[in-house]
């Protein structure tokens, strides 16, 4: 059962502060929760919407107690959190840590995630370890090319991902991807989709399949529902739930997946936290991610993840050549858009393709002229406005 709420309410504890710690903060304070982060960075994203930030690194020893000892619950929006240190706090303080810091741990290494997958019998695209050029030569020889080489650590938003052509390539494209790597057979896919995924206190729920489009490995626009034949759909919400009851520990996981030229449904990897590809859920579902996730961590029921209209989410990217102060021009027409919404990060400085804020638009239902919008139509609106705005004063 709930505890009765009163004033201050209880704490979560979030290690990471970006974005996602921003949203996380803006959700948890109607329920009566407040949120302390611990970042790096001062007056980091989520600084101003919570109660109060721990400036420090994510695996500083002393900085995570002291985020324990101020925190009823801890959980983590960001991969870079360290388990060990973060199993021990648990241990030591009593305060309890969601997702499991064991789950935390098989995900920061793709390699092992995609083990742990296979072990479930969960279906993921062919993939071998590479400790050497010879072992990735002779997984090419296996797979063909082009493939996909991943460092098996720290990589996101396409960093750490290297495409190889030709075995000939092998040296340079494992340096170039530093550390431990592994391969993966090119998935010739027909759409990328993904399932955002909430597992709380005895209960799983899953929102509505989304399709995301990727540049440059960069999501760039998320489409809900997905495009693809209900089945699909069906069988991508079927797999997020076998991948949610693998899991430990409650929270939110957003799972990225391959739907291939042949209708399967491929996992290509598990985030255990709200994920950029959920964000559409803050307008568009019934209950956004982040509060779901907030519910989950804090042992609270669920709410309803069900989908309230078509929404299309578009990232708004650093459009700059070189890092700079972010002014972002253009917002007149979001803001006179019936149903877009804005939703900005708060960093300071602009870099080439980082993630600076998103805009949502939902389902206007009908076009001027009485026929109805349609999933392509609010795609084009979408990118439009995302057009429209822009960090480069020239
Ligand atoms: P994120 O942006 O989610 O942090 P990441 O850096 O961890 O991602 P992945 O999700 O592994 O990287 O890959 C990024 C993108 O690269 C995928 O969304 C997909 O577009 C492409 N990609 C990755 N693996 C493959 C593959 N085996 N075959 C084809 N494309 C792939
Ligand atoms: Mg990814």
């Amino acid at each position: 059962m709930t505890s009765p709420l009163s004033t201050p309410g209880p704490t979560l504890g979030v290690v990471g502060g970006g974005q996602l710690g921003r949203m996380l903060g803006e959700a948890a304070g109607p329920l009566g929760i407040e949120l302390i982060v611990l970042d790096p960075t001062p007056d980091c994203p989520a600084s101003p919407v919570v109660r109060d930030q721990i400036v420090g690194e994510f695996d500083d020893e002393d900085a995570v107690r002291e985020l324990a000892e101020r925190s009823d619950f801890l959980t983590f929006e960001i991969e870079l959190a360290d388990p060990d240190l973060l199993e021990r706090v648990e241990t030591e303080t009593g305060v309890p840590v969601h997702p499991s810091p064991d789950t935390l741990r098989t995900i920061q290494d793709k390699l092992v995630q995609k083990d742990a997958l296979v072990d479930a019998g969960i279906p993921v695209p062919e993939y071998r370890a590479v400790d050497d050029a010879a072992e990735l030569r002779a997984a090419l020889d296996e797979f063909g090319t082009p493939a996909m080489v991943k460092a098996r650590e720290g990589g996101y938003d396409g960093r750490g991902n290297a495409p190889i052509e030709s075995p000939n390539d092998a040296e340079s494209v494992l340096d170039s991807v530093a550390g431990p790597a592994m391969v993966e057979k090119f998935v010739d896919f027909e759409r990328e989709l993904s399932v955002i995924g909430v597992k709380g206190e005895g209960e799983i729920a899953t929102f509505t399949t989304g399709e995301n489009v990727h540049r440059e490995e960069i999501l760039r626009e998320t489409i809900v529902p997905a495009r693809a034949p209900e089945d699909v759909l069906e069988r991508a919400r079927s797999v997020a739930r076998d991948v949610l009851e693998l899991m430990d520990g409650r929270g939110v996981y957003g799972i990225e997946l391959f739907e291939t030229a042949e209708s399967e449904i491929l996992v290509n990897e598990i985030a255990p936290r709200p994920h950029n590809s959920g964000h559409w859920t803050i307008e568009g579902a019934v209950t956004c991610q982040f509060e779901q996730h907030v519910r989950a961590v804090t042992g609270r029921p669920l709410g309803s993840t069900e989908q309230r209209d078509p929404t299309v989410m578009t990232n708004i990217l650093g459009d700059v050549e070189e890092t700079q102060p972010a002014e972002l021009h253009g917002l007149d027409t979001v803001f006179s858009t019936p149903r877009a919404a804005l939703h900005w990060y708060g960093k300071r400085d602009v870099r080439p393709l980082r993630k600076m804020g998103h805009i949502t638009l939902t389902d206007q239902g009908v076009n001027a002229d009485g026929s109805a919008e349609d999933l392509d139509q609010l795609l084009a609106r979408s990118r439009d406005l995302r057009d429209g705005v822009t960090f480069d004063k020239a």
